[in-house]
């Protein structure tokens, strides 16, 4: 603990931006993106690739019932729990090269800098690769973590069919037949001491404020709802006003008051009318009824609680004369990361003269479930412009080398706790 900073100081730069184009090359894009959906070939030969990485370090190698990949860096303390690093290698059909890839290759990264370093700790420090993060392919996403926690059931996950009817179980099994690994007995699922995983942030806002690393606080929560408005029909040249029950004029009140209502002063809150349905849809037909969708997100509870309350007295004080209603379609709680991951990530990033913030994650990572099983965060790296799930998506060498760092550093802390 004293020798802080010797394993960051072995962080290769150009060893981890070599690894980021090689993995590039499978499931490589004209247009200088991925496609490497899971369980494809091209996933396949990633986990190979990682797997030779990890062989030729002398790291252990296994794999899960449900395809996680899993490479282990012995501790001292045979008995004790490993600390866990990582994220994902598939991607969305016309993904970049650093969602989720950057999060198993820091991991991976952070245990060769301990190794080169000569750092012993007394935990295992283990990287992993989770299965189909990304849910494109087969639904739903995170479904490695999900398993692993307990959240998904193993044999509902090994049912799941993508588009052309190829069932999972059977994928996984051509995956695994492709890039063999030993098969950790049972369901998926083991004691870990602490998670911490590193991603970009697939937002704008450290490029905005000129921060290298993002200090995850939490995973917004996310709440659907559809408003139904009913009108009456009604002939477009001949009811007067005050005649009329237009459910779409009453649809537009309501939600310019659902705008203002949700435009809160540190623009946290995320709101968005996705989707607005009109019938019967006719140019000289007043509408009779109007439907539209509600997406909002918020990394706390009470607050997405508050506005909840808000929308719901909007519906019913701005609908007149026609009859509303809103109903929540959809919930999922935020995930509020574990105060000493978050502080020992603040820290690290400090002594290591890193600007940093605390934000936030506007989306959804295999941390959510995992943190349900033991303390957990994350670090976030600038992504250029924000721009993610985009064959475009970029970042520089230096910012992810920058985030490994604070990653070896908070896990070699963790490891010798
Ligand atoms: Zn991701």
């Amino acid at each position: 603990m004293a020798s802080s900073g010797a394993s960051s100081g072995s962080v290769k730069e150009d060893r981890l931006w070599q690894r980021h184009a090689d993995m590039a090359k499978l499931g490589g894009t004209p247009k200088g993106g991925v496609n490497r959906q899971a369980l494809s070939a091209e996933d396949a030969a990633a986990r190979n690739l990682l797997a030779s990485w990890a062989k030729a370090r002398g790291f252990t190698i296994f794999t899960d019932a449900i395809g996680n990949l899993f490479v282990q860096r012995a501790g001292s303390d045979p008995k004790a729990a490993p600390v866990m690093s990582g994220s994902h290698m598939d991607s969305q059909p016309t993904g970049g090269r650093f969602d989720g890839m950057y999060g198993v290759l820091a991991a991976f990264e952070a245990l060769e800098a301990l190794e080169d370093a000569g750092v012993k700790t007394k935990r295992p420090v283990m990287a992993v690769a989770w299965t189909n993060e990304e849910g494109s392919r087969f639904q739903p996403g995170a479904m490695g973590s999900a398993v692993f926690s307990g959240h998904n059931k193993l044999d509902e996950m090994l049912a799941a069919k993508d588009w052309k009817g190829v069932v999972l179980k059977e994928a996984l099994a051509e995956t695994l037949k492709a890039a063999p690994a030993t098969v950790r007995p049972g369901t998926p699922g083991f004691t870990v001491d602490s998670y911490v995983e590193a991603h970009i942030e697939q937002g704008p806002r450290l490029e905005n404020e000129k921060k290298t690393i993002g200090v995850v606080t939490a995973i917004q929560g996310s709440r659907r709802y559809i408003v139904t408005v009913d009108g009456e029909e009604a002939h477009a040249g001949t009811t007067p006003r005050a005649a009329r029950k237009d459910a779409f004029a009453a649809a537009t009140r309501i939600a310019s008051a659902m705008y203002e209502a949700t435009t809160d002063a540190d623009d946290t809150l995320r709101f968005t009318i996705g989707r607005v349905d009109v019938a019967p849809g006719s140019p000289n037909t007043v509408p009779g009824k109007a439907t539209f969708t509600i997406d909002m997100r918020h990394p706390r509870n009470e607050a997405l609680d508050e506005h909840e309350k808000k929308l719901e007295q909007i519906v019913t004080s701005r609908a007149a004369p026609c009859p509303a209603h809103i109903e929540r379609v959809t919930n999922v709680a935020p995930t509020d990361f574990d105060p000493v991951v978050i502080d020992l990530v603040r820290a690290k990033a400090t002594e290591l003269k890193l600007t940093n913030m605390d934000m936030p994650s506007g989306a959804g990572h295999d941390a959510m479930h995992i943190a349900r099983l033991c303390p957990a965060g994350m670090i976030f790296v600038p992504c250029e412009r924000g721009i993610s799930h985009n064959e475009a998506e970029n970042a520089t060498p230096s910012d992810l080398a920058a985030g490994t760092r604070v990653l070896v550093e908070v896990l070699e802390a963790l490891a010798n706790r």
